[in-house]
């Protein structure tokens, strides 16, 4: 909490933003834009983006647009667009204006007829191969194709005839004519318009010509007024193509590009391209798995708005690309959790207790803190009996150095309520431990017996007052730290990312959980309620364990 009070380190685009600022570059505003394209789901790498834009604006009162980049509509949808919108709401930035490239079409194409008319664009004839063939290479020119002077009236005519849908999909390509001898590819004459006859979510069946991205952004940018345009470094090689269109068309304003490095999460993947084989592939449930690593998925699991944006502060802004930890995401959601989640307890592999000399229809209410440092979170109840149960493995026959919870003919303290002591372990035929006979301490409520130290503390629930719920532990969805640097990042897929425990009982509070509340069940880690709880049927998800390693208190 304290961190609210220190204001965020610098980073250089801060920096540029308060130069420009202070010397009044663009008019003493300061307007940015998110530009997602509507084709999957935005991922924890988006969240870093949306932070910088939505945040430099709200940091220098100014203004940010969600733009949906919407010009390759074989791949997008609706269900794309409106999960866009959910997930930056949900973050908690309110977009200035909801944007799309598609509204700019009929200018993006006047654009276009005006580079022609200045000898900047030309229809070619060239196949897709064929281009790609004239290109040249990083160390070798490209060499110009036969149409790059036909007529300026021939070009008007046929860009005319393609908007117009006289010509097959693939037959011309409007391309800018700037320098095919140009050391950077992106100026051998790129493509600005291709013919694609795909219906459009917005736009429907008007247009069989659409505009490539880098003549559409850095437009659409300058018709926003943005100021900065803040993109990842693999566009760096791209700035001069964004400039040489500005500068050569009459737009209302010309956006500075900045560069910064995206993030690259380690033992996870943030392309939508392979999340989306992911999903389509069913190694997931959907794009709101909690194992992935979309907004929608972390959200399922369990994350708050507050430690995302913590995350995307934390790890900051810079030029270097580098990989960082998932230690660092799982700290922003602890630190959050530990905070603000309620506590409550539930027992994920249960193991009955019967207290042998507790009254056998005696049923006590005890009253427990839902957090230890936040009284302002109230208290609930937890009914005791006669009839309880552990969690399995905080019972030992053959204790570990060190073991503090319970053993044979030892004590060891119930959370909250008594201190028990086992005299006998009920077992089946197959050798199965499946009772444990204990018996308690009517003196010990709530505080130890005088001279008797009793070490360990453990959580229990009562037999007859607990619910049954299922419980889904999640781990890493990779097996290695860098899945996207594998031949198939398929075959990494950690094949125990989930397990599902069905035997769970968790306390009666948690009959009335919501999905608003995070809880931390004590010992055993930060929980959510899933979407898929009813009533009938709680589920719970694990957020995160409640330490580094997983390790127990
Ligand atoms: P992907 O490779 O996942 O498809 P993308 O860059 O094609 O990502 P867009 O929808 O075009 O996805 O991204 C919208 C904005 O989010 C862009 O400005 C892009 O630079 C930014 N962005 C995407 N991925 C990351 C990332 N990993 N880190 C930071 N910013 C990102
Ligand atoms: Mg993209």
């Amino acid at each position: 909490m304290q961190k609210n009070d220190i204001s965020p380190p610098s980073h250089f685009i801060r920096q540029i933003v308060a130069n420009d600022l202070q010397s009044h570059k663009h008019h003493g505003k300061v307007v940015t834009r998110f530009p997602p394209e509507p084709n999957g789901y935005l991922h924890i790498g988006h969240a870093k983006s949306i932070c910088l834009n939505f945040g430099t604006a709200l940091e220098n009162n100014g203004a940010c647009n969600l733009r949906f980049d919407d010009t390759n509509p074989e791949k997008e949808s609706i269900e794309y667009m409106e999960s866009i919108q959910r997930d930056v709401a949900w973050l908690g930035f309110e977009w200035t204006q909801l944007c799309h490239a598609s509204d700019y079409f009929e200018v993006l194409y006047q654009h276009a007829v005006t580079l022609i008319e200045k000898g900047l664009a030309y229809v070619d004839s060239l196949s897709a191969e064929e281009i790609r063939l004239y290109r040249g290479t990083l160390t070798q020119p490209g060499k110009e194709s036969p149409d790059r002077n036909r007529s300026i009236a021939d070009n008007l005519d046929l860009f005319a005839r393609m908007r117009a849908g006289e010509f097959a999909d693939g037959q011309y390509v409007l391309r800018a004519k700037i320098d095919m001898a140009s050391p950077n590819i992106n100026l051998r004459d790129p493509a600005l318009y291709r013919i694609r006859r795909v219906h459009h979510q917005r736009t429907g069946d008007a247009w069989c010509i659409y505009p490539m991205y880098d003549y559409t952004h850095c437009i659409s940018d300058a018709i926003e007024g943005i100021t900065h345009s803040l993109c990842t470094l693999e566009f760096e090689d791209h700035r001069p193509l964004y400039d040489w269109v500005l500068d050569k068309l009459q737009t209302p304003c010309h956006p500075q590009q900045i560069e910064f490095a995206r993030l690259q999460l380690e033992y996870t993947i943030v392309s939508k391209r392979k999340l989306n084989q992911l999903v389509t592939e069913k190694h997931v449930s959907g794009w709101d798995d909690p194992r992935m690593p979309t907004i929608a998925g972390l959200r399922r699991a369990g994350f708050t708005p507050q430690a995302i944006k913590d995350f995307c502060e934390r790890i900051g802004i810079t030029k270097q690309n580098s990989w960082i930890e998932m230690g660092v995401l799982e700290y922003c959601i602890r630190e959050d959790l530990n905070t603000n989640a309620l506590r409550a307890m539930a027992v994920l592999e249960p193991l009955r207790v019967v207290i042998t000399n507790y009254p056998d229809e005696k049923v006590e209410e005890l009253t427990l803190s839902n957090h230890p440092q936040r009284e302002e979170l109230g208290k609930r109840i937890v009914p005791f009996s006669k009839t309880i149960f552990i969690e399995r493995e905080d019972f030992s026959e053959n204790p570990p150095p060190k073991y503090k919870r319970l053993v044979l003919g030892a004590e060891v303290r119930l959370r909250g309520a008594y201190v028990i002591c086992c005299h006998e372990v009920i077992k089946n035929a197959a050798g199965e431990i499946i009772e444990l006979h204990c018996t308690y301490d009517e003196n010990t409520l709530g505080k130890n017996p005088e001279g008797r130290k009793v070490k360990g503390v453990i959580h229990w629930v009562s037999q007859a007052h607990s619910c049954p719920a299922e419980v889904r532990l999640y781990e890493r969805l990779f097996t290695v730290a860098q899945p996207d640097n594998e031949e198939n990042f398929l075959e990494v897929v950690n094949p125990h990312s989930l397990q599902i425990l069905k035997e769970c009982r968790v306390e009666a509070s948690l009959r009335a959980a919501t999905s608003e509340n995070r809880y931390q069940f004590e010992r055993t880690g930060y929980f959510c309620v899933d979407s898929d709880s009813t009533v009938e049927k709680l589920v719970f998800n694990r957020t995160v364990t409640l330490r580094d390693n997983g390790e127990k208190d």
